[in-house]
């Protein structure tokens, strides 16, 4: 399992000399993230969520793809293996095009479980798409670094479902996530499965929490306006 540690120590070390990485520099890193994440899962959530900083949409998509075909469920904190991992159409790309894009269940064959298809989606959606080498700094650790970089802020589906209270900013993430899922589904998917979508939302928002405000008046509003 690969903990922020092991990220910092087997990926990021050699980079760390400098600020900026050049396109080459940036291009290696990713590529060693991806062989790392695809052989191995993510020890905890700060591990993905650290993760976000290095991933674009397509080196994301290209993890997924690495880590089925180690046979492994694409969502990188999971332990499992994908639901069906054998190719059931015998590798005629354009009848697999055509039945990923039909089947209602494809989503089995990259993933465990509905649950961290979602899981995926909805951390896909969060990640930037600007390119790794203008990310100024994000490879540096934080005891190295002079002024802190920009980083990711990234939350996860499990987080919500386990009824985690949230800061205000990650709500702000996580609504923003969600609107490019609904887009995305009206973009691509067919009715049904834009409907599932709609369910399995409502389904997540009714389990947040949200800390507005840390002390709040035991009588709530009421006395807002009194001295
Ligand atoms: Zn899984």
């Amino acid at each position: 399992m690969t903990s922020v540690e092991d990220i910092k120590r087997l990926v990021l070390k050699p980079f760390q000399n400098h600020r900026q990485l050049s396109i080459k520099e940036a291009d290696t890193l990713s590529l060693e993230i991806l062989d790392l994440l695809s052989q191995s899962d993510c020890k905890d959530q700060s591990t993905l969520k650290y993760l976000a900083n290095f991933l674009t949409v397509e080196t994301y998509h290209d993890l997924i793809e690495e880590r089925n075909l180690n046979k492994k469920c694409g969502y990188p904190l999971c332990n499992r293996c994908q639901n069906r991992i054998r190719d059931p159409y015998g590798g005629n790309a354009t009848a697999n095009r055509f039945l990923q894009q039909n089947n209602p269940y494809a989503y089995l064959s990259h993933y465990c479980s509905k649950f961290h298809y979602r899981c995926s989606q909805f951390y896909e959606v969060q990640l930037t798409n600007e390119a790794l080498f203008v990310r100024i700094g994000v490879h540096l650790d934080d005891k190295i670094q002079g002024d802190v970089p920009k980083l990711q802020s990234v939350s996860l589906l499990e987080e919500l479902i386990q009824g985690e209270e949230l800061e205000e900013q990650n709500l702000i993430s996580i609504v923003s996530g969600i609107g490019k899922l609904n887009i995305q589904s009206e973009e691509g998917a067919h009715g049904d499965e834009k409907e599932e979508l709609e369910k399995d939302l409502s389904g997540w928002l009714s389990q947040i929490k949200i800390v507005e405000n840390k002390d709040p008046h035991p009588m709530g509003d009421f006395f807002k306006d009194e001295t």
